[in-house]
Parts: C-alpha cells; structure tokens; sequence
C-alpha cells in the first residue's frame, strides 16, 4: 500500500518516529516539486535550520502544471498543504534564486538534498525542434495567453502528452495526438486510461497510433507509419511529449563536503508518489 501523500503510509511499523536531532544545522533543499518540499518538510521537522531554494518564484515545481489540465485542480491542495506546514515549521524561502556556488558559501550548509526534478527530453535526431512553432508540453500547458482556434499536432501520448491534448482540445483547438507505438497510452494504468480516454473522446481529438515523427519544417511534421510510408500533417503549433529527464547534481556541489542527498526525479523519474516518498527518505537519511 502506498500513498502519494502520505510517505510513512504502509511503513508505520518499520519506521521510528522522526526524531528532533538536527541541532541546529543548516540545510538546504533545491527545488520546490513534492519532493523537495517533503525534504524540507523532514529535515525542519529534525530541527534543521532549513532554507529551500527555487527558480521558479513559486512552489510546486511541475504541480503547476500537473494542475492545470481539465479536473486535475486538486493537485494545487498539496501545495496549499506543504505552503502552511513550511511557514508552520519555519522553513526559510528562497523563490526565484538559482542554486549556485556563491549561494552555498552565503548558506554553509551541513546537508544538501537536490530535488532539482527533470527536463523535457528534444532528440537531436529529429530535425527542426529548435524552431519556435515547437513547444514542450510545458510550454504548452503553461502559455499565456492560451492556445486557441489553432491546428495543433501533439506528439507523445504518455500521460501528459494526453492530459496537454485534452486541455488544448478544450480551449478550442484542432488537436492531432501522435504516438510512435501502434498504441496510444502505452504503459499508463488501464484505469486511469479509461477515464482519461472517455473524457478525450469527447473532444474532436484525432488520434494517431503508429506514427513516428521524423523531421519537422515550418507548419509541416513528417511523421513514418509502421509501414514505413511518410504522413504530412499540417500545423500552426507542435507539441513535444516525448518524456523527461531528471537533472543531474552539478559538479560544483559534489565536491563541497556536505552531506549530499538526491531526490524525486532528479534521482529517477516517477510520479507525485516516489517524489514524496524519495524526498521524505532523504531528508530522513542525512545522518
Ligand atoms: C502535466 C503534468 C501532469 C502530471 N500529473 C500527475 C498526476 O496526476 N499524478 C502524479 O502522481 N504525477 C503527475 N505528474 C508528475 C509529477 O508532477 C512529478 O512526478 C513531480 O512533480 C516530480 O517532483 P520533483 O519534486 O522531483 O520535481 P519537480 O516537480 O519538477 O520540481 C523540481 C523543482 O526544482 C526547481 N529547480 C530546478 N533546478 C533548479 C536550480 N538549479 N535551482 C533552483 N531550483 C531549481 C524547478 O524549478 C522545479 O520547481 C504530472 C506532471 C505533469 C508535467
């Protein structure tokens, strides 16, 4: 049994009571995403002196975006709940600030935990993604002003690429969902794929299973089917859904000498569930 929110779910016996022997110490956590706020959460309950460091100007990290697509709102509660739990435990903030050498120096921390999450995967083998009619699902989810009345060609039907199609679907584009494999959704759970394709369906998305996009030109994607023939689909926007990759810890803070600890994404890629539960174990292990 496990829990997105709750890390000690299913563990209450072999876990002992978070004890109170930070001392004092500092400790900083990077990135704002569930995992380093579980972290900062942990290491503050342990009487660490602990600042939490985000790019952003905002917590969160992909909850932000994990938030948006149609009836995912509640996702925002987990960050209204670690937003009064850290002002609640004193949790120092640093919003819009870089993790740098100089922060470091400034903050002298004894234990760092990296929870810096992930990046949106562009092969280089495919030409064109540099052009700016191409958007990260990201990019997508997040563009203000919204897509609209736009023909939009989604490419990647993981969970986001469908939850992205769906939310573009509604604002009142033209979408095309493109996947590679002769499925859409492959790997996703069946149940959340019943629920999310019912609610796709009623949407004027087309789907495109077994089309794999090769090279992309101003307005125009070429994709190859299964048979090896070549697709033209026309387009005002593409969307890349093509996976992430977390972001490794920087040279710079291996070297430093402080207790180092890597979490969520950053560590391997999951879900809101492994960020939590990998952020609260980390924050758990600095001795
Ligand atoms: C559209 C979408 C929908 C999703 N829906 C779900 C869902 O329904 N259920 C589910 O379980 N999961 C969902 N997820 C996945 C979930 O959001 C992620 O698994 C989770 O957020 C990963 O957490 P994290 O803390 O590792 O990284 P992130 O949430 O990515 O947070 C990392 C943070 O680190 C910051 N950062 C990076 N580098 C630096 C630096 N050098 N200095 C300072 N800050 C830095 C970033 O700005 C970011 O805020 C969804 C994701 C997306 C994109």
């Amino acid at each position: 049994m496990v829990c997105s929110v709750n890390p000690e779910a299913g563990r209450e016996c072999e876990l002992a009571a978070i004890g109170r022997d930070g001392e004092g110490r500092r400790a900083v956590v990077v990135g704002a995403g569930p995992a380093g706020l579980e972290a900062a959460r942990v290491l503050a309950l342990r009487g660490f002196e602990t600042t939490l460091v985000e790019r952003e100007g905002r917590l969160g990290g992909q909850l932000v975006l994990a938030e948006r697509p149609p009836k995912k709102w509640r996702l925002g509660w987990l960050v209204d709940y670690y937003r009064n739990v850290l002002g609640d435990l004193g949790v120092g903030l640093r919003l819009g600030c870089e993790a740098a050498p100089e922060l470091m120096d400034e903050l002298s921390p004894s234990a760092v935990v990296w929870a810096a999450g992930s990046v949106p995967v562009l092969p280089a083998s495919i030409p064109g993604l540099d052009l700016p009619c191409v958007l990260t699902a990201p990019d997508a989810i997040m563009a203000d002003p919204a897509l609209r009345d736009q023909r939009v060609c989604v490419v990647g039907s993981g969970m986001t690429g469908i939850e992205c199609a769906e939310m573009l679907a509604e604002q009142g584009n033209e979408v095309g969902l493109y996947e590679m494999v002769d499925q859409i959704g492959p790997g996703i759970f069946f149940q959340n794929m019943i629920d999310i394709m019912g609610r796709l369906d009623k949407t004027s998305t087309k789907l495109f299973p077994g089309h794999r996009l090769v090279s992309v030109e101003d307005g125009r994607a070429r994709f190859q089917k299964v048979d090896g023939s070549e697709v033209v689909a026309e387009f005002d926007c593409l969307v890349l859904s093509l996976g992430i990759k977390g972001v490794p810890v920087p040279e710079w803070l291996e070297g430093r000498g402080c207790e180092l600890r890597v979490a969520g994404d950053a560590l391997g890629i999951g879900r809101i569930q492994e960020a939590v539960r990998t952020g609260y174990d980390a924050a758990r292990s600095i001795a």
